[in-house]
């Protein structure tokens, strides 16, 4: 049988800074590259300082998954050469002398099973790579370093898990408690990513015909980690008995042009989602989908400013509260996703209500 382990990436959303630098933790409100400073970019002689609230958000959801904390934590470096990081190494828990994380041999209880939590560790989110067009065929690569040094926390499992559906059930629950415990909002874009293993990736892809060919035929040099996360996260899901599978229509071309429409940014993450499940059933093109389902990103802002006018209507006591705590102003964000079934390109519909907010 093949089993799941899971890797879930979650920011800290509700911080204020950043894990060692007083730079913002809401990137998002941000021109490119106007929320660094010297710690951050990694300057010579610059040192970093440890944001004590990132811990203790990061202890609380340790302590929420039972897991047992440490009188000490340590961090190290991971050096790595990769431009989505200016300092070329990453500041994290985790190195060869061994785990001194924020938390432990922790678990959750999905339906009866006990999933166990190898290690919870607080470490730095990189910066973004944007592309011209697709990352594939771009000439050039932009980077954004406002997200840099932003606190992240990894979570990661045993692998636990038999079947794709034991995967949501936990994923569910974990973003229930990350909302109640008041560290994240896990509903925002980019806010909780989960991955496979690695190695629980390739086990998937070699160990069973149907998903090694959908993936063979699907994948070249720059999509394969995409590929492989939108059959292991999404597909995996969506087929999970023997009838679905007989009867899915979906061919490497549909997970190619899917994979290349996110990241053209002409469909969003979570409508790529709602698409595949759709060509599961129908077998449509990518295109036509875009165009029946209207599932395309919208990015034109007077559309955004028409839909964010009538949220503005509706919540009143929510948009006082973000004049007076702007940092509640993703409730505002989310409903505009809500009403745009999650279409709305989430930077600009934030950089459009702080401005309607005179932020
Ligand atoms: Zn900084």
């Amino acid at each position: 049988m093949t089993k799941i382990g899971l890797e879930i990436h979650c920011q800290l959303t509700k911080l204020e800074s950043k894990l060692f630098c007083s730079c913002k933790a809401n990137y998002r409100e941000f021109e490119p590259n106007h929320n660094v400073c010297p710690v951050c970019m990694g300057l010579p002689g610059s040192l970093p300082r440890l944001n004590q609230k990132a811990v203790e958000s990061a202890t609380s959801i340790a302590m929420a998954l039972n897991c047992a904390t440490p009188e000490k934590i340590a961090f190290f470096r991971k050096n790595y050469f990769y431009p989505d990081l200016p300092k070329n190494f990453q500041i994290t828990q985790l190195n060869v002398y061994g785990d001194m994380s924020v938390g432990g041999e922790g678990y959750v209880d999905v339906e009866g099973k006990k999933i166990k939590i190898r290690r919870i560790q607080l470490e730095e989110d990189p910066g973004r790579l944007i592309y011209e067009g697709t990352s594939d065929r771009t000439k050039i690569t932009l980077v954004d370093y406002n997200r840099a040094g932003t606190p992240l926390v990894e979570i990661v499992t045993d692998p636990d898990f038999e079947n794709p559906r034991q995967v949501r059930v936990f994923l569910n629950i974990l973003s229930d408690l990350l909302e109640n415990l008041g560290v994240a909002e896990p509903g925002l874009e980019g806010a909780m990513r989960a991955d496979g293993n690695v190695s629980q990736v390739a086990d998937i892809l070699s160990s069973d015909r149907y998903y090694s060919d959908l993936f063979e035929n699907a994948h070249n040099e720059s999509n394969a980690k995409d590929i492989a996360n939108l059959i292991t996260t999404d597909l995996l899901g969506f087929i999970d008995t023997r009838e679905k599978r007989e009867t899915s229509k979906v061919t490497p071309q549909h997970l190619a042009d899917l994979v290349n429409a996110v990241n053209a940014k002409t469909l969003t993450r979570n409508s790529s989602k709602i698409a595949l499940q759709e060509i599961v059933k129908s077998g449509k093109s990518v295109k036509e989908l875009l165009d029946e389902m209207d599932l395309g990103q919208v990015s034109d802002s007077s559309e955004i400013d028409n839909i964010i006018s009538q949220i503005f209507e509706e919540e009143k006591q929510a948009v006082q509260d973000a004049k007076e705590r702007p940092e509640t102003v993703n409730f505002l964000v989310g409903k505009v996703m809500q009403k745009t079934k999650g279409k709305a390109d989430p930077a600009k519909t934030l950089e459009l209500i702080k401005s309607k907010l005179g932020q």
